[in-house]
């Protein structure tokens, strides 16, 4: 079946909803989502969203803000971007509230808003009062106010459709085809513009936060149509996963004024970050917790570390966090009001992503050439405001905020992009896919394949990696990938065949792992949320570029050209130097 549109968007999580609304007032949209749109990973989201807006800090200014994210980026963040996000932060938030989202309320009445590690005041000088949030819940009330404006301005949505393809001819987006989870069956999507907002790809780990859904699909539909995807090796491992199930615990618990501790009992951060302490940036939190764990410290000889937030009363954890105070409970099967939760690092977020600039357009090469009506925005783009390591509560803003911006920009552009036409073969991807999961009989089970790829890059490509846990790695991605050319499915009916969808999700994250294991060999430094072990140092000389992977005959190729944007306003701050906590 043909479906024609306007516009064409590919996830209803923030970014694609917020987009979404935009574009409904004035053109017909479809959101497309494999998971019914409220259900998206946003909604998993605690802790808050950044915006200098002084409620409680009142000195707070938009300045401070983008100091802190270009230092916690590693200085691999393009600037000019950053400068953007953080300057248009406010009013983006306040127009959720005027939207009716329900923000927790300081006793004025206003947006409350918590301390996050690494947000400051003065350059660095003190923390920073910056998250807006809504008790533990903030993704999920932003979430459902977007999707109800989205149902008021008319945005057809087509839930639990998963996108197989993305059909793209001479530098131009055409339209995507995508299966049809509950009938079966393939559906092309075609239009005058394309946008991407497909979320994250932690599940490429053993122990991660996201949600099933985040298996990185819209990496690798760009990368199999010739464009490159960028900065891969960038992958962030948030302190506080509960122990095993790698279920997040907000760093909101610490901006509240956790405690972590090692087996002494000891809160050990004063070794690493004596300033700033337990809400030093997450990248460097998780790699003193890796480092205990390590050197023997961990609780009970173990993989895990105590977060402890009993001090608190039960008072503040019933108001401030009441959703991880569950989640320890059924989860871990400790009561945090009297007893430490066991925690280890969690794969969080995924700073690499769809290289995509300021505007949202989707740039094809190191000068940034644009591709035309393509689009991408939130955790699946990178438009690099996060570089090397986000700051926490940076990303429900980016999502909002690019969102916003490839909504208005698509307005804008619509008119102008004629409707394309379908070229005769464009099916033949996404068909041959679902033919040879369905037809083929290796023998190889999706989750035996699955469950070794996220071992081993928990394992070999995790929060710290060596040379020879590269190449590894690297290794076993081949073999895994050529294994799944022998893969076979059991259930060939068409009708919630989530058989087939874990099969086709299972070649995206092989195809994208490779560029992850790739681009962390070939970048022989250590910066932001990337820590190799035999390379301690961040090399500015060398690395202070972008990685650009490109898949070519069924292997990676890589390269560094593309080029930080550094800005600097008007502190010294703004250039590359050590980062202190
Ligand atoms: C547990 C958790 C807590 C977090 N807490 C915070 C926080 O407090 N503050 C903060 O700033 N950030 C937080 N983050 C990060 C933040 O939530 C995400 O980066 C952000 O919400 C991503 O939004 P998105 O719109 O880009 O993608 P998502 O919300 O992940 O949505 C992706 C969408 O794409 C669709 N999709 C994907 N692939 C396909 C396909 N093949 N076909 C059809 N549809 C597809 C999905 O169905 C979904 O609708 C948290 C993340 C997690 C995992």
């Amino acid at each position: 079946m043909i479906h024609r549109h306007d516009v064409i968007i590919i996830g209803a999580g923030l970014a694609g909803s917020r987009a979404a609304v935009e574009i409904g007032k004035v053109a017909d949209v479809a959101v497309l989502s494999k998971v019914y749109p409220s259900r998206s990973h946003s909604g998993a989201a605690q802790g808050g969203v950044a915006a200098s807006l002084g409620n409680i800090s009142v000195t707070d200014r938009w300045e401070f803000h983008m100091f802190d994210t270009v230092k916690g980026s590693d200085y691999l963040g393009d600037q000019d971007a950053i400068e953007l996000m953080v300057r248009e932060a406010p009013e983006t938030v306040i127009e959720m509230e005027h939207w009716g989202c329900p923000f927790s309320r300081t006793e004025e009445g206003k947006i409350a808003q918590r301390k996050f590690g690494g947000h400051t005041l003065e350059f660095g000088r003190e923390a920073a009062l910056r998250a807006c949030y809504s008790a533990d819940f903030t993704g999920h009330v932003l979430l459902h106010t977007l999707h109800e404006q989205c149902l008021k301005h008319n945005v057809n949505f087509y839930s639990e459709f998963q996108v197989l393809s993305l059909i793209f001819r001479d530098g131009r987006a055409i339209g995507v085809v995508a299966w049809d989870m509950v009938h079966g069956g393939l559906h092309t999507f075609y239009g005058r513009a394309v946008m991407f907002g497909t979320g994250g790809y932690g599940r490429a780990f053993k122990i991660t936060s996201n949600a099933h859904a985040n298996t990185g699909d819209g990496l690798a539909l760009v990368s199999r149509i010739g464009l490159p995807i960028q900065d891969m090796e960038f992958v962030q491992f948030h302190p506080t996963g509960l122990y095993k199930s790698g279920i997040l615990v907000t760093e909101g618990a610490r901006g509240e004024g956790g405690h972590l501790k090692n087996s002494e009992g000891r809160r050990f951060m004063e070794d690493y970050a004596p300033t700033l302490m337990e809400l030093a940036p997450r990248d460097m939190v998780a790699r003193a917790m890796q480092q205990e764990i390590d050197e023997g410290r961990g609780i009970d000889g173990e993989d895990k570390i105590h977060l402890d937030v009993s001090h608190l009363g039960e008072q503040r954890l019933m108001e401030r966090l009441p959703q991880i105070t569950e989640l320890a409970m059924n989860f871990a099967g400790v009561d945090p009001r009297v007893e430490p939760i066991p925690i280890q690092p969690t794969a969080h977020y995924s700073m690499g992503g769809i290289p995509a600039n300021e505007n949202t357009r989707v740039t094809m090469d190191a000068n940034r050439t644009e591709a035309v009506g393509l689009y991408a925005a939130g955790e699946c783009s990178c438009i690099s405001v996060h570089g090397a390591n986000r700051l926490g509560t940076n990303s429900l803003l980016e999502a909002l905020l690019f969102g916003r911006r490839a909504g208005k920009q698509i307005v804008e552009d619509v008119h102008d992009l004629e409707f394309p036409n379908l070229p005769p073969d464009y099916e033949d991807a996404a068909r041959g896919e679902i033919e040879f999961i369905r037809n083929n009989r290796g023998g190889e089970k999706v989750g035996t394949l699955r469950g070794e790829l996220q071992d081993s890059m928990m394992i070999d490509c995790g929060v710290f990696r060596t040379k020879e846990q590269l190449q590894k790695q690297k290794e076993k991605v081949a073999e895994l990938a050529d294994r799944f050319r022998h893969i076979q499915i059991d259930d060939n009916g068409d009708q919630f065949n989530t058989d087939l969808l874990e099969a086709i999700e299972l070649g995206h994250l092989l195809d994208f792992s490779g560029a992850i294991v790739e681009g962390a060999l070939l970048r022989e430094e250590s910066r932001g949320g990337h820590y190799r072990k035999d390379f301690p140092k961040r090399d500015d000389d060398k690395f202070l570029r972008h990685t650009l992977a490109w898949k070519r005959n069924g292997d990676w190729e890589l390269t560094f050209e593309k080029e930080v944007v550094l800005k600097g306003v008007s502190h010294p701050g703004f250039e590359p130097k050590e980062r202190k906590y």
